[in-house]
């Protein structure tokens, strides 16, 4: 993470899907396997890491929705991931033939204790199970086919426990009924590109957006409480709410903005509306008329600024994104 981090910090830093790499590649599946075989973290904890990760990568603040930015990033919820392997497993020991399933746990149960130095991992392992419930009431005396029955069960069980989520347990059929969880999706397209500062700014500005915490009063001044249509422009001062639709399109104060971002998109010949989806769309990757766009949104973010500096301490945070957001995380 820490070198995720180096990398990601600043503006201009790698681009997106090659962090996007770097994290699945070498981050998640040590943490992932970590936490299974050595329980060195909670589930919960490599949860919190992995949204981190992701706004990271998209460089925006912590403070952002998680499930937004797994969605931008085309991730499934490491949860998710987990169920998917268990449902696998599941279906694995319920499909396997009740003579090898059981033929291990036998082995393990038959062989001498005296020669312990001499156990192999596989029998250790066993061995251990033997001691855990449900295995522990499986009587070894017994006749081996009522043996190999009730490991079978005692299989299932200790499988299907992993499914229990606070007071809910699933029933087996749904749990191996159930496909695998549906992924996400795929990266968002606008973010594959790897841009220059100036662009990269817009890029950033717009993410913020699609995440809910841009820097607008909209939102800035839910915080101090003030009720939605006393969160005016001041820009304008026409009392208008300082929406991301009014911040990008609608403000008459930077009718010329708007006027411009028309002209260079004639050819679609769109209203206000389109024009704004146009800028927001995650699936947007034109190369050029994505420039425009990234033009349009920091020329947006310039203006208001120099107009409402009224957020000075974001805007700071705006100059320098990866040190004040290195200041808030907590996780590594
Ligand atoms: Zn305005």
């Amino acid at each position: 993470m820490g070198k995720l981090r180096q990398s990601q910090g600043d503006s201009g830093g790698m681009p997106a899907p090659v962090s996007d790499f770097l994290y699945r590649a070498w981050i998640e599946p040590v943490l992932s396997f970590g936490e299974e075989i050595c329980c060195t973290a909670g589930s919960a904890r490599l949860a919190s890491l992995q949204a981190a990760a992701a706004k990271r990568i998209l460089g925006v603040s912590s403070r952002t929705i998680n499930d937004g930015a797994l969605e931008l990033m085309g991730w499934a919820r490491i949860g998710d991931k987990r169920k998917a392997s268990l449902v696998k497993y599941a279906r694995y020991v319920n499909q396997l033939e009740d003579e090898r399933l059981v033929s291990r746990v036998w082995r393990a149960a038959t062989v001498d204790q005296t020669k312990r130095d001499n156990m192999r991992p596989l029998a250790s392992w066993c061995e251990g199970l033997m001691k855990k419930d449900p295995w522990s009431k499986i009587p070894l005396d017994g006749p081996k086919a009522s043996v190999r029955k009730l490991a079978k069960a005692a299989a299932m069980s200790e499988t299907l426990g992993a499914f229990e989520e606070g007071s809910r347990k699933e029933p087996k059929a749904d749990v191996l009924g159930r496909a695998a969880p549906e992924p996400l999706g795929h990266m968002a397209p606008y973010l594959h590109q790897r841009l220059p500062d100036d662009l990269n700014a817009g890029r950033e500005e717009k993410t913020r957006c699609l995440l809910g915490t841009i820097r607008l009063h909209v939102d800035m001044m839910r915080a101090t409480g003030h009720p939605r249509d006393q969160r005016t422009c001041l820009c304008c001062q026409q009392g208008e709410v300082e929406d991301p639709f009014h911040f990008l399109i609608g403000c008459s104060s930077r009718a010329d903005l708007t006027r411009a971002l028309r002209d260079d998109l004639a050819e679609h010949d769109e209203t206000n509306e389109d024009m704004f989806l146009r800028v927001m769309s995650p699936e947007y990757d034109d190369a050029d008329e994505s420039r425009v766009l990234y033009r349009h949104i920091a020329a947006c973010r310039a203006h208001r600024d120099s107009v409402d500096p009224s957020d000075n301490s974001a805007t700071a945070a705006r100059a320098h994104p990866a040190r004040s957001e290195l200041r808030n995380d907590s996780d590594d």
